[in-house]
């Protein structure tokens, strides 16, 4: 356990995306006196270059079962608890002849596993609503998909944030981190070229794809696979649903609304470096061809704007190529490596953001004896 202190211990945030911001939240929540630090803007990582899905789980529901069952009731929550940053369109799973005809019955029977409620609906009644797709889909299946709108929710969480007394530092980026006897003990910090230096009780690093290069600062190693992600905006309307092909999840087979546009995606590719952001014209082609499959007169939808993003997700121990990479969230207790008061928390999804945060915050009361519970469930301070 970390030494006693007589007051609620000070804890720094490193990271203003969702997970950090998450992680701030539930802090102040619990009394903590908390700084979250973030070097550009809250959510300008890749918080805000996501397919925007509060995920119901079912894209999961056959892969990984347990995290598709997690994002299932962190949809629940945060649609409870942030109203006002979501849409409820709801989602179908569909299935082209090309795709596997077993994989539908494993999809259901996994899905009732995971307790997220499908529903099959005649292939007719989906073509009277989704005009734009392709009139050969075989089966369709309606799972209760949602969308996230990132500013919404980044507002709502720092409003939060501030209102319980948390501080909230932008465009202060952690240049180095201080160490005394195995405890880190102060950052600093650099902003307009000016470095200043803060002293703490207790550090998490939620970096999301960066968070090598953080635990890095104090000699600490974190072990990420990033993959990144590229997607492409089309102009216009084409779905009210987000739409998703009935098979193993994979690059190119998701197409959701996004207000006056669409938003198909995504890519998904092995990167060594966090700031890999420029989107290559052989993916673009690659992404037009695969929207083509589901939606055949995609070309008169004039296609505008490319975005791309980089996942922290957790290195897994063994890959296998015909599976995604895990998604399930880790927090990384750096005691092992001689440091007591430093977790890095990564891996997860936008949608399971409050419960990475939870079990950080979790972890860190444990290491100072601190035992009040979470309620970053319940609470809706701003509703
Ligand atoms: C293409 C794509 C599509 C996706 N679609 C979905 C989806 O539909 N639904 C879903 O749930 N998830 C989705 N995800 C996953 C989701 O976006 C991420 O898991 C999540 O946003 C990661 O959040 P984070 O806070 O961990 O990381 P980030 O949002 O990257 O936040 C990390 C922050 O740390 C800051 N930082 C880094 N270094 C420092 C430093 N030295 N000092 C201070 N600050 C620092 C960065 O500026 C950044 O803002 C998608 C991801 C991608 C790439």
């Amino acid at each position: 356990m970390v030494k006693t202190i007589n007051s609620m211990p000070r804890i720094i945030v490193i990271g203003g995306g969702a997970t950090g911001c998450g992680v701030a939240r539930d802090l102040v929540l619990r009394g903590y006196k908390t700084i979250l630090v973030e070097s550009g803007n809250l959510g300008s990582g890749t918080s805000s270059r996501s397919h925007g899905m509060l995920q119901s789980g079912a894209r999961y529901a056959v892969t990984e079962t347990s995290f598709a069952a997690e994002c299932y009731r962190e949809r629940n929550i945060i649609s409870k608890i942030f109203p006002k940053a979501v849409n409820l369109i709801g989602g179908l799973f569909v299935r082209l002849s090309n795709d596997p005809e077993d994989y539908v019955e494993k999809f259901l029977q996994c899905c009732e596993v995971a307790e997220i409620p499908t529903r099959e609906i005649q292939v007719g009644e989906v073509l009277k609503i989704e005009r734009e797709l392709n009139k050969n889909i075989l089966r369709a299946f309606h799972v209760p998909d949602a969308l996230i709108y990132p500013k919404k929710l980044f507002d709502l969480l720092a409003k939060e944030i501030r209102a319980y007394g948390g501080k909230i530092l932008t465009n202060h980026q952690v240049v180095s981190i201080k160490e005394t006897n195995g405890v880190a003990d102060s950052i600093v910090v650099s902003h307009n070229g000016v470095k200043t230096n803060i002293e703490c009780d207790g550090i998490i690093n939620a970096a999301g794809p960066w968070a090598s290069k953080v635990a890095k600062l104090i000699n600490q190693n974190v072990e990420l696979e990033l993959t990144r992600g590229c997607g492409i905006f089309f102009t216009g309307q084409l779905v009210k649903k987000a739409i998703n092909r009935c098979r193993i999840p994979n690059s190119n087979d998701i197409m959701c609304p996004s207000g006056e546009e669409s938003l198909w995606g995504t890519t998904s590719e092995v990167v060594y470096n966090p700031d890999t952001s420029v989107t290559r014209p052989d993916e673009i082609k690659k992404l037009i061809q695969g929207a083509q499959e589901l939606f055949p007169n995609i070309r008169n939808y004039k296609s505008f704007r490319t975005w791309s993003g980089v996942r922290p997700l957790v290195k897994p121990k063994n890959i296998n190529k015909n599976l995604p990479i895990p998604r399930s969230h880790l927090v990384i207790d750096h005691k092992k490596s001689g440091l007591d008061n430093f977790l890095t928390v990564c891996g997860g999804a936008l949608t399971t953001h409050r419960l990475m945060a939870e079990d950080a915050v979790n972890k860190l009361g444990n290491k100072f004896g601190i035992n009040i519970s979470c309620s970053s469930h319940i609470t809706s301070l701003l509703n």
